[in-house]
C-alpha cells in the first residue's frame, strides 16, 4: 500500500467562496505535489457513493445534498506520509475546533461546510482516488 498519496476535495462552499487558487497555494507551499486535478460537480448519486460510510449518521442527507450543491476541485496529492500530513493541514472537522492556519481554521464556514476533504487512510486514499481519476489523468 502506498503510503506517499493522498486524495482531497475542495468542497462546493469553498469553491463557490473563490477559495480555489489560495487553498491549492497553501497545499503546494507545504510540499504536496497535485498529482491529478479536476474542477468537477457530484451528482446527488456519486455524492451518496463518495460518503457512504456515513449513509446510518444522521447528518449523512444534508451532506449529500451539501457536497452535490455545486462545483468541486478533485486532486490527488503526493507528499511523505501524505494523509497523515494532510489532515494535519486541514485542521479539525469543526473549524471552530481547527488549529489557527489550518485550511479549515482559514477558510471553512461549518462542520458540514468545512471547505475540503481528506482522505482518513492510504486504502481510501488509494479507492477515492480512483472514484474520480484514471490511470491516464495521474502523472
Ligand atoms: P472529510 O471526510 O470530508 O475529510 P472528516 O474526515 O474530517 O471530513 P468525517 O467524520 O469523515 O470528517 O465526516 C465527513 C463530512 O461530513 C465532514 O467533513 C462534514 O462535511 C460532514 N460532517 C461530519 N460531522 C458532521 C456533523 N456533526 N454535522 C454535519 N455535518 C457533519
Ligand atoms: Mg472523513
Amino acid at each position: 500500500m502506498e503510503t506517499n498519496k493522498t486524495f482531497t476535495m475542495i468542497k462546493p462552499d469553498a469553491v463557490a467562496a473563490g477559495h480555489i487558487g489560495a487553498i491549492l497555494d497553501k497545499i503546494t507551499k507545504n510540499g504536496f505535489k497535485i498529482i491529478a486535478l479536476k474542477y468537477t460537480s457530484l451528482s446527488t448519486d456519486k455524492a451518496g457513493q463518495f460518503y457512504a460510510v456515513h449513509s446510518e449518521r444522521p447528518f449523512y442527507k444534508n451532506l449529500v445534498a451539501f457536497m452535490s450543491s455545486g462545483p468541486i476541485v478533485a486532486a490527488i496529492l503526493e507528499k511523505d506520509n501524505a494523509v497523515e500530513d494532510f489532515r494535519k493541514l486541514i485542521g479539525a472537522t469543526d473549524p471552530s475546533k481547527a488549529d489557527m492556519g489550518t485550511i479549515r481554521n482559514l477558510f471553512a464556514k461549518s462542520i458540514e461546510a468545512n471547505a475540503v476533504h481528506g482522505s482518513d487512510s492510504d486504502e481510501n486514499a488509494q479507492i477515492e482516488g480512483s472514484f474520480f481519476f484514471s490511470a491516464f489523468e495521474k502523472f
